[in-house]
């Protein structure tokens, strides 16, 4: 598994912004845009290559003795390739559907008095959320990647279990490390954490984050193969945002989880379930494979891998509402 997720990176920065420059380019000189956007991976500046051979200025004299010149064989010059993008899955067309619960969960623990009905209206207790888990391995589910869907709706590959389900936490809060990464690991259960990454980043070092995990704690996660994905640099709705504000939200939080985790995140979870036609574009673009929304469902297809559905799991919501939401017979 965990050889499947890494991705080999390479520094991207230049890359970006090569990639910001042409947007802003075409953005001035009103192109119409491509849909989809072009392809950052596909940027790249070829480094010069010196083909000339090298010339001994006849007048050096050289304290050393040099032999007779000796032929040195020069390589080919070849473009040396890029590290594969990881491009994402490429689509064989066949239209796939597929009933897979993803669950959304957000904080895992009990909120203290008096806290915003936002952070109350989104916990669960540790041990409720232990009894989630204790219950899907009872009932024979499997928990699996996002990004192994969305591959298999669009591929075919790889194949699903049997009962498959994906387990999402949105917002990358510090409970969540402390409270469910344990219990999941412990199961060996897989699991998709969302991170706001310029919170994450802030979360170290800055008492107003605190409620965030920090690097070395989302590290440590990853490097036990959980899933990582982007929920943007900063929380916005995205929906209804120009251009350059979007690359800067999909291209930013890709990069800065390169940078921390190792590897290159593929999957999205819209901020406050947000975005429109022009979102999905970009981010499709910035080579996202697909995306979570807020809308409540379990019955996901190709042709919706950038919104695909969820099931949102609210205070207090034991054994019995999770299977209740489980059995449920979701509209499509
Ligand atoms: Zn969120």
């Amino acid at each position: 598994m965990l050889a499947n997720l890494r991705v080999m990176g390479r520094p991207v920065c230049g890359r970006s912004l090569i990639f910001l420059a042409i947007l802003v380019l075409a953005a001035c000189a009103q192109i119409d845009f491509p849909t989809p956007l072009p392809a950052i991976e596909t940027i790249t500046v070829a480094k010069p290559v010196d083909l000339s051979p090298t010339v001994v200025s006849p007048g050096t004299s050289t304290p050393t003795a040099t032999t007779s010149p000796t032929h040195t064989i020069t390589p080919t010059p070849t473009n040396t390739p890029a590290p594969a993008p990881t491009p994402g899955p490429t689509p064989d067309g066949i239209y796939r559907d597929v009933r897979v619960p993803i669950l959304m969960y957000h904080y895992i623990s009990v909120p203290p008095e008096g806290s915003h009905r936002y952070r109350v209206g989104n916990s669960l207790p540790p041990e409720t959320f232990i009894e989630h888990l204790d219950y899907l391995q009872a009932e024979g589910y499997t928990t699996i990647y996002l990004k192994d869907l969305i591959s298999y709706l669009v591929t075919g590959a790889p194949e699903l279990p049997d009962k498959p389900i994906i387990l999402t936490f949105d917002d990358g809060y510090e409970d969540v490390y402390l409270n469910a990464f344990p219990a999941l690991f412990e199961r060996d259960m897989l699991a998709t954490f969302f991170i706001i990454t310029d919170f994450a980043t802030e979360a170290a070092e800055n008492e107003a984050y605190e409620l965030y995990a920090d690097w070395e704690q989302l590290a440590e996660m990853a490097a036990a193969d959980m899933e990582i994905g982007s929920h943007s640099r900063n929380h916005p709705n995205l929906a209804g945002n120009d251009l350059d504000y979007l690359v800067w939200q999909a291209l930013g939080s890709q990069e800065t989880i390169e940078a921390n985790i190792g590897y290159h995140p593929h999957i999205l979870s819209y901020p406050a379930g947000s975005y429109d036609a022009f979102v999905i574009d970009v981010f499709r673009s910035a080579h996202f494979w697909g995306a979570v929304t807020t809308e409540q469902g379990v019955d996901q297809d190709s042709d919706h891998i950038f919104e695909l559905k969820r099931v949102r799991i609210s205070q207090g919501a034991g054994v019995p509402q999770l299977h209740a939401l489980l059995n449920y017979d979701w509209p499509e």
